[in-house]
């Protein structure tokens, strides 16, 4: 590896092993931190600022008496920063906060995690290549996924770059919010495609999502045109985007403009996920009063909308787990 290699940094903020959903076999998934999306039912809030972050789980703290190690190695302290509630550190005043770490670190209860590591190309790879005996045999690999990956797009370069001399299969897991040019940065290092379209209404994708789906739609089309493997996703999200008019839209979309080159279309249940991890991070869950339907209504729901996608002729299925065409 060269020096140069070694140099690049990136913010992580999970590395999961052996997961089954994003991309075939058995795969490692790295999480990039910082997303340019602000997604209403977003289920890793963890992963939208681009820093590292604290979060406080306050029913975890033993008590600034009996403990207060946050408190000593604080290098801003004086200001207030940790707030104490009932003996308890209970939030972080979040524009005093240097997001230095050193409070999560000296933590003896868990009761402040740090989100995201600052990590180099070779301590991804120790990791990933720790499970290589498990991609060969199942057919995975690698998923970057975020947040979103083209914010940290030199690192996931060097990344790809560094699973292509192992000969793992790499799957980009993207908004594809990006400048256009930077996809053929990472695409030749890239197996499989997986993104989302989250509404066909720009106007209502910007409501639940904070940007226009323009940009969007222009890359997944460059994607197909590229003759990238694609996977396209559909959030179904009640009152959001579930409606027969939506996922026509998006049909009409995959069949016109890119001519049906996907390898599937999943159409994937909304789940209320995150809210203790909003709460530990001091963000409001825009999503936090939704009120779950229950399984059978969202399943039939799914199945109508895969049935009207299918009506198009496009690979529509429910969920992540049918094989690809
Ligand atoms: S992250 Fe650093 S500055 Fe922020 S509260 Fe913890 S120790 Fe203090
Ligand atoms: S270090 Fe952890 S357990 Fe100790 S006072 Fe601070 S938050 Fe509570």
């Amino acid at each position: 590896m060269k020096n140069s290699d070694v140099q690049i940094e990136g913010i992580i903020f999970n590395i999961q092993r052996y997961t089954i959903h994003d991309g075939p076999g058995i795969r490692t998934e790295v999480f990039f931190k910082g997303c340019p999306l602000h997604c209403k039912w977003c289920s890793n809030p963890e992963g939208i600022k681009g820093e590292i972050e604290v979060g406080v789980y306050s029913n975890r703290c033993i008590g600034v008496e009996k403990c207060g190690c946050c408190l000593a190695v604080c290098p801003q302290a004086k200001t207030g920063v940790l707030i104490v509630e009932d003996h308890k550190v209970a939030k972080i005043e979040r524009e005093k906060c240097s997001n230095c770490g050193k409070c999560a670190e000296a933590c003896p209860a868990n009761a402040l995690i740090t989100w995201g590591k600052r990590m180099f190309v070779h301590d991804v790879m120790k990791i990933i290549l720790a499970d290589r005996e498990f991609y060969r045999k199942s057919g995975g690999g690698v998923t970057l996924s975020g947040g979103e990956v083209f914010l940290q797009w030199k690192f996931a370069r060097k990344l790809l770059l560094e699973c292509k001399k192992y000969y793992l299969n790499t799957c980009l897991e993207s908004s594809l919010y990006c400048n256009s040019n930077l996809l053929e940065q990472l695409f030749p290092y890239v197996d499989l495609v997986i993104t989302d379209i989250k509404h066909m209404d720009s106007s209502l994708h910007k409501e639940f999502t904070g940007i226009g789906n323009e940009l969007i739609l222009r890359n997944i089309k460059r994607t197909a045109e590229l003759n990238m493997p694609l996977i396209i996703r559909i959030p179904v999200v009640p009152e959001h985007n579930n409606s027969v008019k939506n996922i026509r839209n998006t049909a009409e979309f995959i069949m016109t403009e890119l001519h049906n080159r996907v390898k599937q279309v999943q159409l994937l249940p909304y789940r209320q996920l995150g809210t203790e991890k909003y709460k530990s991070l001091g963000m409001d869950y825009p999503m936090e009063t939704f009120r779950q339907v229950e399984r059978s209504v969202w399943e039939e729901n799914i199945r109508t909308l895969v049935e009207v996608m299918k009506s198009y002729g496009v690979p529509a299925v429910a969920g992540t787990t049918s094989k690809l065409k």
